[in-house]
């Protein structure tokens, strides 16, 4: 069982209001950034004070809302952006390395990314690349099945994101099992690669404190999806790297989303049981189809609401989510792929 470690914070996420700005520890804050127009409605900055300022993780994405937001949460800790030393990134999501570029700007502070996350930013983020991507998206859509007009319009899709994002290469590199160099702080990184490439989560094996990112969350499982910049098979990545942290010792987890919670073993079981359900339903969609594209087989799948009310970009990415379930089901093989245009995916036997 998750339990809610502040009630009130997790009835302000039930409830759609932001949260308070919160000491969580001594030393140690929590700041509710607002996301604009994402059912997530905001991400939760963790301010950690240090003898000359502070260090945040993750910090935003890149508006004027998110600025302020930040600022202010910072203000009732009694800092202001100039006293940041250090924005320690989980991963290259916009809602959380969107705002770390402006961040470096105000207070010339270092940012840290993992770089595997770091490998991805010209490709994602920089004008003059990004159109490779899109090509390369299109053409796993294709791979897909997905309805060229359709794919016409999500291959795209994820450039509008780029708004939120300032450019900015880290400044140090953290690798899985660094200790960072933050005094008073025992802050030790670990690699979880599953959501995204490079996701870092930070322990604090001192106050028993798990900074989980978007690894674990209380109440949702993040997306794990094939894309372009995916690695061959995510969602084994994921699995292997929630068994990793599961026997932590951690009284509370300080997620990057929704509320803090105690019961980590017990969350990171649940998740593990959604997706080998999720594997299930997927072999078996596949065998009564007998052959069929990936994104036929998704509109078949059972999905928080009917798949005709799914906007089409939130349709791209439950294709990418159960093309990763489909590549883990043929490393295993209980499915098996043939390729073309689309590739069709069938029963292993
Ligand atoms: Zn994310
Ligand atoms: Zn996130």
């Amino acid at each position: 069982m998750v339990t809610a470690t502040n009630e009130e914070q997790r009835a302000a996420w039930l409830g759609g209001r932001l949260p308070e700005v919160e000491r969580v520890r001594p030393g140690l804050w929590s700041i509710p950034v607002p996301i604009p127009i994402n059912p997530l409605r905001y991400v939760l900055v963790y301010a950690l004070e240090l003898p000359d300022g502070v260090a945040i993780v993750d910090a935003g994405w890149d508006t004027p809302e998110a600025f302020a937001g930040l600022t202010a949460g910072l203000a009732v800790a009694g800092y202001t952006i100039a006293d940041v030393r250090a924005v320690l990134v989980t991963h290259i999501h916009p809602d959380h390395y969107g705002l770390a570029g402006r961040v470096r700007e105000e207070s010339g502070a270092w940012v840290g990314l993992h770089p595997a996350d770091a490998r991805l930013i010209p490709d994602r983020y920089d004008e003059g690349f990004a159109e490779g991507l899109v090509r390369r998206e299109r053409a796993l859509l294709d791979r897909c099945g997905v309805p060229p007009a359709s794919a016409d319009e999500l291959a795209g899709a994820s450039m509008a994101v780029r708004h939120f994002v300032r450019l900015a290469e880290p400044d140090v590199l953290i690798e899985d099992g660094d200790r960072l160099d933050l005094p008073g702080w025992d802050l030790r990184a670990i690699w979880t690669p599953g959501h995204s490439p490079g996701h870092l989560c930070f322990a604090e094996p001192g106050r028993r404190l798990l900074l989980s990112g978007d690894h674990v969350l209380p109440r949702i499982t993040p997306i794990v999806a094939v894309h372009p910049q995916a690695p061959a098979n995510p969602l084994a990545d994921y699995l292997d790297s929630l068994a990793s942290i599961r026997a932590l010792e951690a009284d509370e987890v300080l997620p990057a989303h929704e509320y803090r919670f105690a019961g980590l073993a017990d969350r990171v079981d649940h998740v593990i049981a959604h997706h080998h359900e999720r594997l299930d339903e997927i072999e078996k969609t596949v065998a009564a189809a007998g052959e069929i594209a990936c994104w036929d087989l998704a509109t078949r799948l059972t999905w928080s609401r009917p798949w005709e009310t799914i906007p089409l970009f939130m349709r791209r990415a439950a294709n990418g989510e159960t093309l990763a379930h489909l590549v883990w089901l043929e490393a295993r093989g209980r499915v098996r792929r043939t390729p073309g245009t689309p590739d069709l995916w069938s029963p292993a036997t």
